[in-house]
């Protein structure tokens, strides 16, 4: 949609063909419905390094300031929360509608129900054939097909395979920012629950850095904030690399400092609590359940210890359908980091997730993508 807006504003013709019967579901399900379209800090940092060059290039013509000025001139308002910035409604579908008011506003033609199958380059540009036998013509074509996740929002891997019939490389798309799966069965049991807590990532020999957040137990293994923020590492660990060596420190109370945490225990002890009530009013009811056994075998200061680094082994992540994010996609070394035309074939430019450009969460997959696209589309 931002690569036919700019593209429009030039007084060009478009026409964006679009699989599905309405443009921009995924922004309807971001940020939990209320979009979290952009981050505060915005710079290459934060995506994988292999996109930096390409990141930087897009973000030093169309960074933070322009973003936020090209909504603001669409009429919406925003605010920040912890740098993360959401639309004043609260409401993903405010961020849609208008996008969607300038498209109509620029008389950009959307075609729906155009599941683009094919594409093939000829003499005067490209010629597109849909699944039900449409075709399209154009001089200039923009592939924004996005990544794997949330297939039944529209995009799901077709983007790649279009891009890889045209002699692109493809880096294998994992999911990323996805929940992890545990076989421990503390998980089945303390399904639904949540709580605040730290991981800290064990790959192989390598510790990664904590994290802090809210972890919440599934019947399956791990979810929540907390294990969305950490999983990146993880499943590239898992699902790339083919590492089975890789587990979680978790720190079920952060908010106590380890020896405090022992001279607590320690005197809840001699008051003659039951194992069961050794935790009351630190970690919700069912997780001091849950825990009771450590204070029928272990001395107080061992539970502390392994209250604080509570080891879980990660057997896998969940798929497509839970993941928010693509890691991986068409190689950003074969994208022209000035004007984002493919360097294989003339007059194909590429944007958005469908590119190996994947950001940690906070705003910066949809930031890569609107800037990405506005800058394909001034080209
Ligand atoms: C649940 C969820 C929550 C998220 N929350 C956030 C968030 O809060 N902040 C954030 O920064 N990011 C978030 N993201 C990620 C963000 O939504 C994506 O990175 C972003 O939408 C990518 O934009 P895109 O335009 O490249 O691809 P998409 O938004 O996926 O759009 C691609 C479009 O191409 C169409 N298409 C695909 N294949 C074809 C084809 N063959 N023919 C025709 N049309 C096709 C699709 O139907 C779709 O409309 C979230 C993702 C999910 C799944």
């Amino acid at each position: 949609m931002t690569a036919a807006i700019s593209k429009a504003r030039r007084g060009d013709p478009v026409i964006i063909l679009e699989k599905t019967v309405q443009l921009g579901k995924k922004i309807l399900a971001s940020g939990n419905g209320r979009c979290n379209l952009l981050n505060e800090q915005l710079d290459s940092s934060f995506y994988n390094p292999e996109a930096r060059p390409l990141v930087n290039s897009v973000f030093s013509r169309f960074g933070r300031n322009e973003i936020l000025n090209f909504f603001s001139e669409l009429g919406l308002h925003y605010y920040s929360q912890d740098g993360r910035i959401f639309p004043f409604t609260n409401q993903a579908a405010s961020v849609l509608k208008v996008l969607e008011m300038e498209i109509r506003r620029l008389g950009v033609k959307v075609e729906y129900g155009f599941d683009c199958l094919s594409i093939r380059k000829t003499q005067n540009g490209f010629s597109l054939q849909a699944a039900d036998g449409r075709q399209q013509t154009g001089q200039n074509l923009i592939l924004t097909g996005g990544g794997c996740t949330y297939p039944a929002f529209g995009s799901d891997g077709s983007g790649y395979k279009l891009a890889a019939s045209l002699g692109h490389r493809i880096i294998k798309p994992i999911p990323s920012t996805v929940p992890l799966v545990v076989k421990d069965p503390i998980c089945h049991l303390l399904q639904g629950q949540r709580i605040i807590a730290r991981a800290q990532s064990r790959i192989r020999d390598k510790v990664g850095t904590p994290v802090d957040g809210e972890l919440l137990f599934t019947k399956y293994g791990l979810s929540g904030s907390l294990i969305l923020d950490i999983s990146q590492e993880i499943s590239l660990a898992i699902n790339r690399l083919n590492i089975k060596d890789v587990s979680l420190g978790i720190d079920l109370i952060p908010f106590i400092e380890p020896k405090q945490m022992e001279t607590e225990l320690l005197k809840r002890r001699k008051t003659g609590l039951s194992p069961e009530e050794m935790l009351t009013g630190i970690l919700p009811n069912k997780l001091c359940v849950a825990f009771k056994q450590l204070f029928e075998k272990d001395n107080p200061a061992k539970a502390a210890a392994k209250l604080k680094n509570w080891r879980f082994e990660v057997s896998g992540t969940r798929g497509w359908n839970e993941a928010e994010f693509t890691a991986g996609g068409i190689d950003t070394g074969e994208i022209d980091i000035q004007t984002l035309e493919s360097k294989l074939v003339k007059g194909l430019y590429l944007a958005g997730e469908v590119l190996d450009v994947n950001g940690v969460r906070g705003g910066y997959n949809l930031g890569w993508a609107w800037a990405s696209g506005y800058i394909a589309g001034l080209n």
